[in-house]
C-alpha cells in the first residue's frame, strides 16, 4: 500500500512560511492499493493539487471517502479538476447527517449552490454517485475492503479502514478522545464511564495490530484543557491508543493553524524521548510526505 499526504493541517488552510514543511493545506490523503486501486481519504484543500497530479492518468475510477462534513474535509471538492472532465467514475461516500436526515450527497451538493460557489454542480461532467454509508459498513474496492467505525467528533465522523493483500491503514477523520463529562460524584458518572469505554475498547479492538495509524492529534495535552468538546485528540492520547492497539507506526495529523514547523518539530522531538521504549514510531504528516508498506 502506498499513501501521500495532500492535507495535514486542520481546521483551516493556513499557507506561510512557518507551515512550509509540514504544510498548509486541509485534509486529504491519497492511497493507492496493491492491486492499483485509487482511494482518497477526506477533501479539503489538499485535493485540488491531487487532482492536478491525476490528470495525465485520465480517465480515473475513483473513491473518495469522506470522515465527516466539516469545511475543512470537504472544501476543495469543487476545486477538484478530475470532477469536471467526462469520462472519469467517483463514487463519493461519506456520513448521514442524523438531525436534519441529509444525505452525503446533500451536504457536497449545498457547498456548490451559486452563494457559495460560482460553478454549477450540473458540470461536474464525471460520472459520480454518492454512498451514504453507516457505522460497521464494509466496502469493498477491487480487492481492498474499507470499514467503518463511528469516533467521538461534534457531528458524525468516520474513522476507515482499509485493509489490502495483508495490508492495512486506519485513518481517524476527527477525533476527541472519549472523556468523561460527569464529575465523579455525580449518579450518572459510573454508567456513563462503562459507555465511553466500551466505545474506546471498540476503537482500540477496530485499529489493532493496523500497519499504519494517521491519526488526529491537534492538541498538545495543555492547550487541549482550553478545547475540550471541540472534537480532537493530543498527541498523548493518539500515542496512546496506537499503543494500546499494537500499532507501529503512528502518523500525527490534522495540525492545529498555530502550528509552526519550528513548533511541531519541538513537540516531535519531546514525545520521541517521552515515548522512546514504547514500540511505536511516532512521525508528523508532512504535505508531499508518502509512506510505503
Ligand atoms: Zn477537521
Ligand atoms: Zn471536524
Amino acid at each position: 500500500m502506498f499513501i501521500r499526504f495532500w492535507g495535514t493541517r486542520g481546521s483551516i488552510p493556513t499557507p506561510g512560511e512557518d507551515t512550509v514543511r509540514y504544510g498548509g493545506n486541509t485534509s486529504c490523503i491519497e492511497v493507492r492499493t496493491d492491486d492499483g486501486e485509487l482511494i482518497i481519504l477526506d477533501a479539503g484543500s489538499g485535493i485540488r493539487a491531487l487532482g492536478m497530479s491525476l490528470l495525465p492518468e485520465m480517465p480515473l475510477d475513483c473513491s473518495i471517502f469522506i470522515s465527516h462534513t466539516h469545511w475543512d474535509h470537504i472544501q476543495g471538492l469543487p476545486f477538484f479538476t478530475p470532477l469536471f472532465v467526462p469520462g472519469n467514475s467517483f463514487t463519493i461516500y461519506g456520513t448521514p447527517d442524523p438531525v436534519s436526515f441529509k444525505t452525503i450527497k446533500d451536504a457536497l451538493s449545498m457547498q456548490m449552490e451559486y452563494r457559495y460557489f460560482p460553478v454549477r454542480e450540473a458540470e461536474l461532467k464525471s460520472s459520480i454517485d454518492y454512498v451514504t454509508l453507516n457505522e460497521n459498513q464494509v466496502v469493498e474496492v477491487g480487492a481492498a475492503k474499507v470499514s467503518t467505525i463511528f469516533m467521538n467528533h461534534p457531528v458524525l465522523c468516520f474513522g476507515y479502514k482499509i485493509e489490502c493483500n495483508g495490508k492495512s491503514l486506519f485513518y481517524t477523520g476527527d477525533h476527541e478522545s472519549y472523556r468523561n463529562i460527569y464529575s465523579h460524584d455525580d449518579d450518572d458518572y459510573k454508567e456513563y464511564e462503562e459507555i465511553i469505554i466500551d466505545k474506546h475498547n471498540n476503537i482500540v479492538d477496530f485499529m489493532r495490530g493496523v500497519d499504519v495509524v494517521v491519526a488526529d492529534s491537534q492538541y498538545t495535552t495543555e492547550e487541549y484543557a482550553q478545547k475540550i468538546g471541540w472534537g480532537h485528540s493530543t498527541f498523548d492520547k493518539s500515542i496512546e491508543i496506537a499503543q494500546e492497539a499494537g500499532v507501529k507506526e503512528l502518523y500525527l495529523i490534522h495540525h492545529d493553524p498555530l502550528r509552526t514547523d519550528q513548533g511541531l518539530d519541538a513537540i516531535l522531538k519531546d514525545l520521541r524521548k517521552k515515548y522512546r521504549d514504547i514500540g511505536v514510531n511516532i512521525h508528523a504528516a508532512a504535505e508531499g510526505g508518502t509512506v510505503e508498506f
